[in-house]
């Protein structure tokens, strides 16, 4: 087992207006075993060796209890650079051992994963007050996901479990991100994704910016997955991105069928109203959490 060590588990942020309305975000592991050819996370920034290897924080769960007990309340975000539904809280169960303290402490929670495990763990999603679900889905063909992220659920079951907990009263909507140039973008896909969208009950779409981004060992990684997988892709990248670490070829035009398409369903898919769906004064905390 590799743990590491860590001195706190939750961090503030000052952009909970941008990003779902989260206080804090939370990471309870470090790397991912999941496998995106994508991942963000990668980049040389975060510094992170070797990132499909999934690491425990030692003591993580005590030094949460404690930040809890006196930190202000508030909305955890956990997601961001680790899915915590990874191979090793199948085992360990960190994060249901999170949610639980975050329930008797009362805050809120947003949690971004791709893996249908977090259907485990919905008596206690149930339990909490505030709380909003998003389910990362890049492609409505299965076979694809399994490709593009090779070790976790498939996207038909993300749907499923985006339905489940819908079903259960636990809003969930979607991530649609990242959207990968001539491999996830076909306009055809992302109608077919919003189709699904609505007849599992999704909450919401979020697209971010209908790209991905591409820097440092993240492009390294994905330009060595691209020849695997689809060959003669990487010259194309090469083309639109140059050294950019963005890129908007098609992005204004699919954000338009994304509109059109998400307002025909009654689908929200702007931050500020995704936000309102669990958190209904964001600027009187005191009045949220009572
Ligand atoms: S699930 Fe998220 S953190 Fe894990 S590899 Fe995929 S993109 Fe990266």
């Amino acid at each position: 087992m590799n743990y590491i060590t860590a001195k706190t588990i939750l961090t503030p942020v000052n952009y909970s207006s941008k990003w779902f309305g989260i206080d804090y975000t939370m990471n309870l592991y470090r790397g991912c075993n999941h496998g995106c050819i994508y991942c963000d996370s990668r980049r040389n920034i975060y510094n992170i060796t070797d990132f499909d290897t999934v690491q425990i924080k030692k003591d993580a769960i005590s030094i949460l209890r404690n930040e809890l007990r006196h930190n202000k309340k508030g909305i955890i975000g956990n997601g961001a650079m680790s899915d915590p539904y990874n191979i090793l809280d199948e085992k360990y169960e960190l994060t249901r051992k999170s949610l639980e303290l975050i329930e008797k402490y009362n805050y809120g929670i947003f949690i971004t994963t791709k893996n249908n495990l977090i259907i485990r763990d919905m008596d206690v999603l149930k339990r909490i007050k505030n709380k909003l679900i998003s389910i990362t889905i890049t492609t409505p063909n299965d076979k694809l996901a399994s490709i593009i992220e090779p070790n976790v659920s498939v996207s038909s079951k993300r749907f499923k479990a985006m339905k489940k907990l819908n079903e259960n009263n636990i809003p969930c909507g979607i991530m649609l991100l990242p959207v990968l140039p001539f491999i996830t973008d076909k306009t055809n896909d992302i109608k077919k994704l919003i189709k699904l969208a609505y007849k599992n009950h999704a909450r919401f779409i979020y697209p971010s910016s209908m790209g991905m981004t591409l820097s440092e060992n993240q492009r390294t990684y994905f330009y060595k997955k691209l020849d695997e997988s689809f060959p003669n892709l990487k010259e194309k990248y090469r083309k639109i991105y140059n050294d950019n670490y963005t890129c908007t070829t098609r992005n204004y035009e699919l954000y338009d069928v994304f509109k059109q398409k998400c307002d025909d369903y009654g689908i929200l898919y702007k931050m500020s109203d995704i936000i309102k769906i669990y958190r209904k004064d964001t600027d009187k905390q005191s009045t949220l959490f009572k």
